[in-house]
């Protein structure tokens, strides 16, 4: 069955170049021009992957990925910024996007970041425990010492693989890779930006398990009492 994407983009020739190129991509694409209606039609749809553009008429971009994330945990969420400001890029992952394109941008690089998100959803074991951490891939679920976390996709996707890894440290370069695909041209910081999302929310829950940083190289997950 075709992956089910939500577009919504309120200027119709970059809207229309979109659901072209995407289905042409093989996706089942629907449209929307404005926020309010993104929102009608997810509550309707159930969505895999949701592409918003920031500058929207009335509720801007930000906000509507806030609500769709709050109304759908699993969607993969990625925003069209309209220029490349750290501002925009922080403002979009602080609102639960998974990845953020700027434009202009190209076809091929919006179709590759789509497989990229898709990719995490095929691999790996069904089940993963990990020092009281229990992840749970198909249901997207995560239970830290007894509650549940509330992640965004790419908040559970990097926990994920830090807990397939957890031998090792990860680096920068290898997370970038696997999660926002190697052809891709990601900010490093965009990882520390993540990890700090995944502390605070462990935190929250008495976590048993916690991520070290490895000055200068990567990342590692490790029990709370190591
Ligand atoms: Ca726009």
């Amino acid at each position: 069955m075709a992956l089910r994407i939500l577009v919504v983009e309120d200027e119709p020739e970059m809207a229309n170049l979109l659901a072209r190129g995407l289905r042409g991509e093989g996706y089942a694409v629907d449209l929307a021009d404005n926020g309010i209606d993104g929102i009608g039609l997810a509550s309707e749809e159930p969505y895999d992957i949701a592409v918003l553009d920031v500058m929207l008429p009335g509720m801007s971009g930000f906000e509507l990925c806030r609500r769709l994330r709050a109304q759908s945990g699993g969607m993969a969420i990625l925003l069209l910024t309209a220029r490349d400001a750290v501002d925009d890029r922080v403002r979009g992952l602080d609102s639960g996007a998974d990845d953020y394109l700027t434009k202009p941008f190209e076809f091929a690089e919006l179709a590759a970041r789509l497989r990229a998100l898709r990719r995490r959803d095929s691999i790996g074991a069904s089940r993963l425990e990990i020092g009281g951490l229990q992840i749970d891939m198909t249901r997207h679920e995560i239970v830290a010492g007894g509650k549940e976390l509330r992640l965004s996709r790419t908040e559970f996707d990097l926990l994920r693989l830090l807990a397939e890894n957890a031998t090792r440290i990860m680096p920068r370069a290898e997370i970038i890779d696997s999660i926002w695909g190697a052809a891709s041209y990601i900010d490093p910081n965009i990882v520390d930006q993540y990890v700090s999302y995944v502390r605070r929310k462990l935190d929250t829950v008495g976590s048993p398990v916690r991520i070290v940083t490895a000055r200068g190289v990567g990342f590692q997950l490790i029990a709370a009492h190591e």
